[in-house]
């Protein structure tokens, strides 16, 4: 099982989108294992976006991240990570599939209406920075055994 830390940015929150892309994740299969409204300071969105600090969009790009509430979640299951960026779609809502979150629900590039990690590792760290220990729960689903075919022993 996969971790991967999504953030609804602040268009998608105050475009009221929240519920409608949760839906998404939970229609896939994926398991909400943290959830939290919050609103980003300068320096997490400084730690968060450091491999980008020295990019022409960073500083607008802050300044959005931090301009308003976010939703940030934990989404679990077997390759969540690149399930997530997939049904995110392209960075550029210009660019972004029609069917994917990006590509259905919003045009411009940098307000693009959602982050995913981009692979186990960065969605380790970010996690970290987003979550205290306690907040990301395990629990079992009612509805596991319909999600992921566990009858060769190994969920898949
Ligand atoms: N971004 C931007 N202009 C660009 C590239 C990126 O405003 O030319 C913003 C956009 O909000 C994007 C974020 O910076 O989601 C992080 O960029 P990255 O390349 O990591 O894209 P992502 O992983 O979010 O698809
Ligand atoms: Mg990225």
């Amino acid at each position: 099982m996969e971790t991967t830390l999504i953030i609804l940015k602040p268009d998608a929150v105050q475009r009221g989108l929240m519920g409608r892309i949760i839906t998404r994740f939970e229609d896939k299969g994926l398991q909400i294992v943290g959830c939290k409204l919050m609103q980003i300071s300068q320096d997490l969105a400084a730690q968060h976006y450091k491999d980008h600090a020295s990019k022409p969009f960073y500083p607008g790009l802050v300044r959005f991240m931090t301009s308003s509430p976010v939703l940030v979640m934990a989404v679990r299951g077997i390759g969540a990570v690149a399930i997530c960026r997939g049904m995110m779609g392209a960075t550029f809502g210009s660019k972004a599939a029609a069917g994917t979150i990006r590509g259905d629900f919003g045009v411009s590039n940098s307000f693009n209406l959602i982050h995913g990690s981009d692979g186990p590792e960065a969605a380790t760290r970010e996690i970290g920075l987003f979550f205290k220990a306690g907040e990301v729960l395990d629990f079992n689903r009612a509805g596991e055994c319909w999600i992921y075919d566990s009858s060769s022993g190994k969920a898949e």
